[in-house]
């Protein structure tokens, strides 16, 4: 079967609301559960434990998270390179037959396992439903492009040889997805890495522990040989570090914010002794995209480009659209509109889908609203600024307007429900004010003019550019995802090259 995107349900209507409503309840009922880390093919509990709690309602304990220690990350370890003699040598063809049950079970487990990610994540329906279609899609995207992979690549025949190149697992990686995609990029991260023959250790954000517990759950049902899998979850300064460092570890890859991503980089590429490689790093890390709108385009579409792309999933996305560049000549006009729609923006909890829920904790909560302060002494503010962190952690969709290109909220990854509009006189110097960041992730134009549209398509400096729609909600085989600059190594998750960061070539000669 060829490849294609998994369609999204229409959770609103019947059956499936119904279906979605009794998952959400059944879920609920497992609460407060205690989860193992899962190491070597074994279960294994331990007395230090971290709390999930439902950030719509903070009182509520999603679950409990086993903590491991760094003896915990060297029994992984050891274990992902036993592994490894064996797992290097099956073939792509049997690897990729696991991704492919795995998203059979992701397709028939769809409602529990957007239910959780709507209690542990804030998630809306529609968000939840995007996140784990994503990840099915990864399963079958890479498990496809894997078989490809093992065909190896034709060479330019030579006389008298037999020359052939073919790909080589790396070995051991560490993978560390991010909380905000809590099942499609950590499925993405994850089985990428094990599809092309690499055991890894994965270690997910705390934050969304259970929902990679779940993820677990499923490649277990799939009896992947013991050591290939392996959950290591816990504190980021007791055992981040030192996974990273480990000289047994081959790869790490990172899906996270700048600071963090950076840190890796930094720690992975310093040579521990009796390590025998360089390591590769996959960084995908933040964003500050922006929209970009000319004097011809539509204004309806735009207006609605920019608040879905600046308050989908709270502006949690790296891909949010955070800042608006508009042309003086619509700017009014636009502004309006994307102040009545921003207004109209319900919030609430993300288990009676409102189209705004809360922030992902406490940390984000606070880092947002010290941004609503600064924006209100750097911009004038427009819509909310204001947040309830009484039962959820709640900020209202703020919107800031005239904000200066170098102000810090229209320079700075903010991550949360936070849009800075600046005026600009001319095309020209929108496209200035859009490059003028350090990331360089999505972004996005409004223009009715061929020849703009041609210039920004080689002169807008970001790895995903969209004309005339939003700049967030890239699709698996459709819309390769990855960034410039600080926003990452630009690996390009869902696309034809993604896989050959987890492998090494080979190139045999014979003579005869
Ligand atoms: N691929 C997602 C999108 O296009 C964003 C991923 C992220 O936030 O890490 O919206």
């Amino acid at each position: 079967m060829p490849y294609r995107n998994e369609p999204p349900t229409d959770w609103t209507t019947a059956p499936y609301k119904q279906q979605l409503e009794q998952a959400l309840a059944e879920v609920k009922k497992q609460f407060g559960k205690t989860y193992p880390l899962y190491i070597d093919g074994q279960e294994i509990m331990t007395d230090d434990l971290l709390k999930s709690v439902n950030p719509a309602n903070h009182q509520e304990v999603v679950g409990y998270i086993s903590q491991a220690t760094r003896a915990h990350v060297d029994q992984a370890i050891a274990a992902a390179a036993r592994a490894f003699k064996t797992w290097r040598h099956t073939t792509f063809e049997e690897r990729a037959m696991y991704l492919m049950k795995a998203a059979q079970i992701m397709r028939q487990r769809k409602a529990e396992l957007m239910a959780w990610q709507i209690y542990e994540s804030g998630k809306n329906w529609a968000e939840a439903d995007g996140d784990v279609c994503e990840a099915i899609d990864f399963l079958e995207f890479y498990a496809r492009q894997a078989i490809q992979l093992g065909k190896g690549v034709e060479l330019t025949p030579y006389p008298g040889e037999d020359n052939r190149m073919f790909y080589l697992p790396l070995g051991v990686g560490v993978v560390i997805p991010p909380w905000n995609f809590p099942l499609a990029i950590l499925t993405g991260t994850a089985v990428s890495a094990i599809v092309t023959g690499n055991p890894i250790v994965l270690k997910p954000s705390p934050l969304s522990s259970v929902m990679a517990v779940k993820f677990v759950e499923i490649m277990r049902e799939l009896e992947l040989p013991a050591g290939v899998l392996n959950f290591v979850q816990g504190p980021p300064e007791e055992i981040g570090d030192y996974m990273v460092a480990h000289k047994d570890v081959r790869f790490v890859s990172f899906t996270g914010s700048k600071n963090t991503g950076l840190h890796i980089d930094e720690t992975a590429h310093k040579v521990s002794e009796g390590q025998r490689w360089i390591k590769r790093v996959v960084a995908e890390m933040g964003g500050k995209d922006s929209i970009v709108v000319d004097e011809t385009a539509d204004v309806e579409a735009a207006a609605a480009a920019i608040v879905a792309s600046a308050f989908g999933f709270q502006g949690q996305k790296c891909s949010a659209g955070s800042r608006a560049i508009i042309h003086e000549a619509v700017y009014d006009e636009i502004v309006n509109r994307v102040a009545e729609l921003t207004r109209k923006l319900e919030i609430g909890a993300p288990a009676d889908n409102a189209v705004v829920g809360p922030v992902i904790d406490e940390k984000a909560f606070a880092k947002v609203t010290s941004y609503i302060e600064i924006g209100k002494r750097e911009a004038k503010l427009l819509v909310g600024g204001t947040a309830d962190d009484s039962t959820g952690y709640f900020i209202h969709p703020t919107v800031f307007v005239d904000a200066a290109p170098d102000a810090r909220i229209m320079q700075e990854e903010i991550f949360g429900p936070v849009l800075a509009i600046c005026k600009v006189r001319s095309f020209e110097e929108g496209i200035d004010v859009f490059n003028n960041t350090e990331y360089g992730l999505t972004g996005a134009l409004f223009s009715r003019r061929r020849d703009r549209l041609e210039y920004a398509r080689y002169h807008m400096e970001c790895g995903n550019l969209y004309f005339n729609r939003k700049c967030t909600g890239s699709l698996v085989g459709v819309q390769p995802f990855g960034g410039f600059n600080m926003s990452g190594t630009d690996a390009k998750a869902g696309g034809p090259d993604y896989l050959l960061n987890f492998v090494q070539p080979k190139t045999v000669t014979e003579q005869f």
